[in-house]
């Protein structure tokens, strides 16, 4: 795991895996099925709730079982996000949107 979104898996930042998934018309590396599955379970309802016609970046920061905390981007607008969902990435049982409070956009 690393802090840095830029490498490994563009959900957990893992640098264990390589498993790439379209999503949005994309190619993007994941550390397995389950993370890409759940990247896309959450890109589809964050679009749905903020509006936004596609999310730019989204990452989590930590992640501690099926739960995890992180952010997402879209141009200049930046969100806060918790979410927790089934272990095999099929389920986004919770997904909670908050305005970025700390630091600047990554
Ligand atoms: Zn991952």
């Amino acid at each position: 795991m690393t802090a840095d979104p830029d490498r490994g898996c563009r959900l957990c930042g893992a640098e264990w895996g390589d498993y790439r998934a379209n999503v949005q018309g994309e190619e993007l590396r994941f550390c397995c099925d389950a993370c890409a599955s759940f990247y896309r379970l959450a890109v589809e309802e964050l679009c749905r709730r903020t509006g936004w016609p596609r999310v730019d970046r989204l990452f989590l920061e930590s992640v501690r079982g099926t739960e995890g905390d992180g952010w997402a981007r879209h141009g200049e607008e930046l969100r806060e996000l918790h979410v927790r969902g089934t272990p095999d990435g099929e389920v986004l049982e919770e997904l909670t949107i908050r305005p970025r409070t700390r630091g600047g956009a990554p």
